[in-house]
């Protein structure tokens, strides 16, 4: 188990750890990077309700942005994931370019999995490498209206997806001396306290219900909790200090152990959700418009 807490030592502790998945981790430090990029920031748009039911943030907006740094950005991440996996369908340029690069981006943001899957047929991707590459594709853009939301997000939020994306934890805290456990997205990095028992996924409540695994090293540091009602499972680390919110998709991928260990007992990952009621709308830059007047 990798237990490292900073996000470059974890990055280098998992380059080391694990060889095989040097091209995954590339693909995850090309989106840190592009996580810092002002073109993110400068899209965030208006929250579209602001009242406090359950929708997420980021549900019924219209996000305005340069189609330029869409472009770059997806074709980026394809041609990483291609150069460094050349079986892929998309490895030529001449497939990589049959990816209509908005759609692509608009289903990743929505978390669209029937749009994602007829952009993969597009392209003869039958392994789900699209699919697998869409919340990479989304980071930037969710990560920059999380940073830009945080006071909205300061009350509490009872629902067991994410505030600002409406995707489901990818894992949860037990932190600090008193113990608060809090749930984490690795999409946005989104980070909201919940109860200690209650499962994310069903809402069950019942104790008899709800349980754990433990981790081999008995030191309850990581641990699987389980839903004997929905088979859903949530990986849980205890903390000190929260999981930088751009981090917590290293810390997923440093735990991969304890989802197979959780798949193995018969538990599994929820069900995709329904799509978020997000649009894209992508300009042309302003030279570009000009001309096609
Ligand atoms: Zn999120
Ligand atoms: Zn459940």
């Amino acid at each position: 188990m990798i237990t490292a807490q900073s996000g470059e030592d974890l990055l280098t502790a998992l380059r080391i750890a694990h060889h095989e998945w040097r091209p995954l981790l590339a693909l995850v430090e090309e989106a840190l990077r592009e996580v810092e990029r002002p073109e993110w920031r400068d899209a965030v748009p208006a929250i579209a309700h602001p009242d406090s039911g359950p929708e997420p943030l980021l549900s019924r907006v219209v996000i305005t942005l340069a189609r330029r740094p869409i472009e770059r950005w997806v074709r980026r991440v394809i041609a990483t994931a291609a150069g460094v996996a050349p079986a892929t369908p998309f490895a030529d340029a001449a497939s990589a370019e049959r990816i209509d690069r908005v759609s692509f981006f608009q289903a990743a943001v929505a978390q669209d999995v029937e749009h994602l899957d007829g952009i993969a047929r597009g392209v003869g991707d039958t392994r789900g490498i699209l699919k697998g590459l869409a919340p990479l594709i989304a980071m930037p853009l969710l990560q920059a209206c999380r940073r830009a939301w945080a006071d909205r997000m300061l009350g509490a939020w009872p629902h067991g997806s994410c505030r600002t994306c409406g995707a489901w934890p990818t894992l949860a805290e037990i932190r600090g001396l008193d113990g608060a456990r809090h749930l984490r997205c690795r999409c946005c990095g989104g980070d909201w306290a919940t109860e200690w028992l209650r499962c994310p996924f069903c809402g069950e409540r019942d104790h008899t219900q709800l349980g754990s695994l433990v981790s081999a090293d008995g030191l309850e540091r990581e641990k699987i909790e389980v839903c004997d009602r929905c088979h859903g499972y949530l990986k849980t680390l205890t903390t000190f200090d929260p999981i930088r919110p751009e981090q917590v998709v290293l810390h997923d991928l440093a735990t991969v152990v304890l989802d197979v260990a959780a798949v193995e007992r018969g538990y599994r990952p929820p069900r995709h959700r329904s799509p978020l009621a997000v649009r894209i709308v992508a300009r042309r830059s302003g030279l570009r418009a000009l001309l096609s007047r």
